[in-house]
């Protein structure tokens, strides 16, 4: 068993050490994560230029790679290639901060694991609900192992993975595992209108950070609100099918 770690933190990010570190338990381990922060980049793949892929000392005799390109780019470069030795199963993570609801459309690590469903490759997805920068992941590497070991043992169907979300608590006060779907994220966005020193305009997409309807039991967000670790099967087919009956008898002509 091969395992390809990625990310969308960045190469240097404490939570792919982490999950490297215990993914070390089922086999072989090759870190290939982006040179730079792609939090929120989603699924970009990068053809506008070429990629470079540089080995990186990341410490504990794990072998490393970074890529200045996007955690998908990361994903079908090694699963293409650049490495030799073929790749059993990629897992992406820990994030630094939860992945809930429609946070699946913003998230490189999200990306990443699609991309390898899309090489057809396993993949789950981790993130920690805790966006601080000296975030603990031990739990979350330990319950990692936990989900792992079960998506060794059993299938998963094409273009589909597993999107795991460990709750900021130490390890044994994490309740259970509660197999979820998508709630709704509440975003907190403003746009913020600064000036450059030529008194021309410039904006960043500021505010809160966002929040969620903790009240729908069974969804992502409810799950890590409630202290479970969340697991999602979420799958790369987009289709609208309860929408597709109705559709027809629109009068497009
Ligand atoms: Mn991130």
């Amino acid at each position: 068993m091969r395992i390809l770690v990625s990310n969308d933190d960045g190469i240097l990010a404490p939570g792919l050490r982490a999950l490297a570190l215990a993914m070390r338990e089922f086999g072989d381990v090759i870190v290939v994560g982006p040179e730079e922060n792609q939090s929120a980049n989603g699924h970009r793949k990068t053809l506008s230029r070429p990629l470079r892929i540089s080995k990186v000392n990341i410490g504990e005799d794990v072998e490393a790679y970074s890529v200045d390109g996007s955690p998908a780019d990361c994903v079908a470069m090694t699963v293409l290639g650049v490495i030799k030795q073929p790749i059993d199963m990629v897992v992406s993570g820990i994030n630094r901060g939860a992945n809930l609801g429609q946070d699946l459309t913003y998230s490189g690590t999200v990306a990443a694991a699609f991309e390898a469903t899309i090489q057809r490759r396993k993949a789950v997805a981790f993130s920690l609900d805790n966006p601080s920068l000296n975030a603990d992941y031990s739990a979350a590497a330990q319950a990692a192992c936990m989900v792992v070991r079960e998506v060794i043992q059993n299938a998963l169907p094409p273009m589909t993975l597993l999107n795991v979300n460990v709750p900021n608590l130490p390890f044994d006060q994490i309740k259970g595992f509660k197999v979820t779907r998508q709630g709704m994220r509440v975003y907190r966005d403003r746009l913020d209108e600064r000036f450059d020193p030529m008194g021309r305009p410039y904006y960043w997409i500021g505010g809160d950070a966002p929040t969620g309807d903790i009240t729908v039991e069974g969804t992502d967000i409810w799950a890590i609100h409630n202290g479970y670790v969340s697991i999602t099967p979420v799958q790369l087919d987009m289709t609208a099918h309860t929408l597709i009956d109705s559709l027809r008898d629109w009068h497009f002509n």
